[in-house]
């Protein structure tokens, strides 16, 4: 089967649509801190309206409990994409309530309109069907098409991703078709070595990930959060650090079925400590089996992987052909813990072949760190989403767009 693209929806003159985006920036107190997924839904937002469409945009922002959090409106994402676009776009306060009501009736033509977070209505991620159905049916009442481009997305089953485009015809957007030319070259014959970089925080949605790219790649370097769960299977004190005790069997587990099948799962050798979670943290590197050996003791928490670490991952990537990275290899936010992501971003964007980042805050992190993002093959908008493509699982969001 083939992705359903724009063109399959044929004259969309007059039309409304309903687009989902993936505008799940960070933010620091309500300020954009990269806008880089705003952008990235630019072509599509052009293409539509160009071609006389009315676009209503929806997307979730962080995870918000199924109820109005005001620390996750999307209210700042309108205004940004509203400079983006260099004409205003309308916000409603609500999603399918009387505020999108009003906004839609009011909506003409070529114009915008961006609806509040989606996951502030607990049945765009329900786990029972009905209520995503129901939801979908709100959200795409008096629409003649939807376009799915949150590509962030589209691992997940949930209303605005797989019920809404069950809804109504619609088709993939332009950003999620470019995401897939480049990922597929990843899944089909990539040149070797190829090696995977994982870090970042969400260590169990990460971890096993893990076992499914084992037949694939030939190493996997290990950062970010997720490290000390390995370290902590490997016998060392840990301190603080982010741990999943309930997964050391598991990782026990991978590390062996690695050694069997050739594949190199990379750990690091030292680690930067910090007094605690903060800017202003003390902070000191420490050999992986001294991580407790500080003046913090067993209160120390593993903020970043450290410098030898670093060297020896950047080395690993030089000599790779095809890179995929996925997770911050510590806390970037904070100048301190950020040199673990600084020194592999270098690498990648050097590595002779296709380097590849996916992530929202690992595209960020390249970002902020002041990469030119012209140096990668390619930043992927999707982290989860990139990673279970790449193994080789079906995606809810994609299969409904006859992929
Ligand atoms: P992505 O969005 O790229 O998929 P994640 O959302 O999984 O990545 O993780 C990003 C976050 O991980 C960053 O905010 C970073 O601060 C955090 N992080 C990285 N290393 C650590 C660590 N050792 N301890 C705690 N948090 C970490
Ligand atoms: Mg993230």
């Amino acid at each position: 089967m083939t992705l359903r693209t724009l063109d399959t929806l044929g004259d969309l003159t007059g039309k409304t649509v309903l687009l989902r985006c993936d505008f799940n920036v960070p933010l620091d107190n309500g300020v954009i801190t990269d806008d880089g997924r705003i952008r990235a839904s630019l072509p599509t937002i052009a293409r539509l309206i160009e071609g006389g469409a009315a676009v209503i945009a929806v997307s979730h922002l962080g995870r918000p409990d199924g109820a109005p959090d005001a620390r996750y409106s999307l209210a700042p994402v309108a205004a940004r994409l509203g400079e983006l676009l260099g004409s205003p776009v309308a916000f409603a306060s609500d999603t399918v309530g009387e505020s999108a009501a009003q906004q839609r009736a009011s909506l003409a033509a070529g114009e915008v309109l961006v609806l509040e977070n989606l996951r502030f209505d607990p049945r765009e991620t329900s786990k029972v069907e009905s209520e995503r159905v129901e939801f979908a049916a709100l959200l795409t009442s008096g629409i003649d098409a939807m376009v799915s481009d949150g590509f962030g997305v589209v691992h997940r089953k949930q209303a605005s991703v797989f019920e809404s485009a069950q809804a109504v015809p619609s088709a993939a957007g332009l950003l999620v078709a470019a995401e897939l030319d480049v990922l597929a070259r990843l899944t089909v014959t990539p040149e070797r070595p190829y090696t995977v970089i994982l870090g970042g925080s969400k260590v169990s949605d990460k971890l096993g990930v893990i076992e499914h790219l084992l037949p694939h790649v030939d190493r996997i370097l290990v950062g970010g959060g997720m490290l000390f769960t390995f370290l902590a299977a490997e016998g060392y004190a840990i301190g603080s650090s982010l741990c999943e005790k309930d997964q050391i069997d598991t990782v026990q587990r991978y590390m062996a079925e690695a050694a069997e099948r050739g594949v190199d799962i990379v750990i690091p050798t030292d680690v930067v400590v910090a007094s605690k979670f903060g800017a202003d943290a003390e902070h000191v590197v420490r050999a992986v089996d001294a991580i407790e050996d500080t003046p913090f003791g067993s209160s120390g928490l593993g903020l970043d992987i450290g410098p030898e670490t670093a060297a020896r991952f950047a080395d690993v990537i030089a000599s790779s052909k095809t890179v995929f990275w996925n997770g911050p290899m510590g806390v970037f936010e904070i100048p301190a813990f950020a040199e673990g992501t600084r020194t592999v971003a270098q690498a990648l964007s050097t590595v002779d072949g296709l380097g590849v980042v996916g992530g929202g805050d690992s595209a960020a992190a390249v970002r902020i760190l002041g990469f030119d993002e012209s140096a990668f093959g390619h930043i992927s908008t999707g982290g989860g989403a990139s990673l279970e493509f790449l193994e080789g699982k079906k995606l809810p969001g994609l299969e409904v767009l006859g992929w």
